[in-house]
């Protein structure tokens, strides 16, 4: 039985304040290992990806290289179709029923969570845990989560207050479209795979 870590997201790319809380949610959740779970597409961003599956995954390869806790999953990458959180926790779970599941998530996650398919029977297979961002420094209230009182009340007490970094994938995919420096938000790996990638010229 382990403390599983599971990050889902876009990734698109990877960057700083992806890998910032990542490392916090090893390091305070005393996670065994943290997955990364890049989505094949995103429920509430459907059409949005701009780099392929592939290159998402090798940046996520690339920007974890160095971490012994980090891992990266292609799970909803191999199931296809639009990625919802639900089946991957209930397949983690049907494989390993014994592990203890930390869901990590940005404060819009959270707010987000109602729109999510089956957002009762995610905190029911994990704790979904969530980390404030950038703008977000304000706690929401439990009507602001639109899910049962008791639900709401669990997920506000899983909020953490880490450094935040004010960084978005949007601002650094912008940035690079503007052939502006993007060193200070990525990996160095990373921005060299961009590069010779020419990935996010629009
Ligand atoms: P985009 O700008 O394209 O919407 P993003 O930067 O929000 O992308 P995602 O891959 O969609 O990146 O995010 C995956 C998860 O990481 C989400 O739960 C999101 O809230 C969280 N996250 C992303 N950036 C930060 C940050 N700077 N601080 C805290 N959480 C973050």
């Amino acid at each position: 039985m382990g403390r599983i870590g599971i990050f889902g997201g876009s990734f698109d790319p990877v960057h700083s304040g992806h890998l910032a809380i990542a490392r916090e949610a090893v390091a305070r959740l005393r996670l065994e290992r943290l997955w990364f779970v890049p989505a094949k597409v995103s429920p509430l961003k459907r059409g949005a990806m701009e780099a392929s599956d592939e290159d998402r995954l090798a940046m996520l390869r690339l920007a974890t290289r160095n971490e012994m806790r980090f891992g990266v999953s292609d799970c909803e990458l191999r199931r296809g179709g639009v990625s919802f959180t639900v089946e991957t926790l209930r397949r983690w779970k049907e494989l390993r029923h014994r592990d203890d599941l930390f869901f990590v998530a940005g404060m819009d996650s959270l707010l987000s969570l109602w729109r999510w398919r089956n957002p009762l029977e995610i905190t029911s297979l994990c704790r979904f845990v969530t980390f404030r961002r950038p703008g977000s420094a304000i706690t929401p209230t439990p009507e602001d989560l639109h899910l049962p009182a008791h639900t709401a009340r669990a997920l506000l007490a899983d909020i953490i207050d880490a450094p935040m970094l004010d960084v978005s994938a949007s601002q650094v995919r912008e940035r690079l479209a503007r052939g502006m420096d993007a060193a200070p938000f990525l990996d160095e790996a990373v921005l060299r795979y961009i590069k010779a990638r020419k990935l996010y010229l629009i």
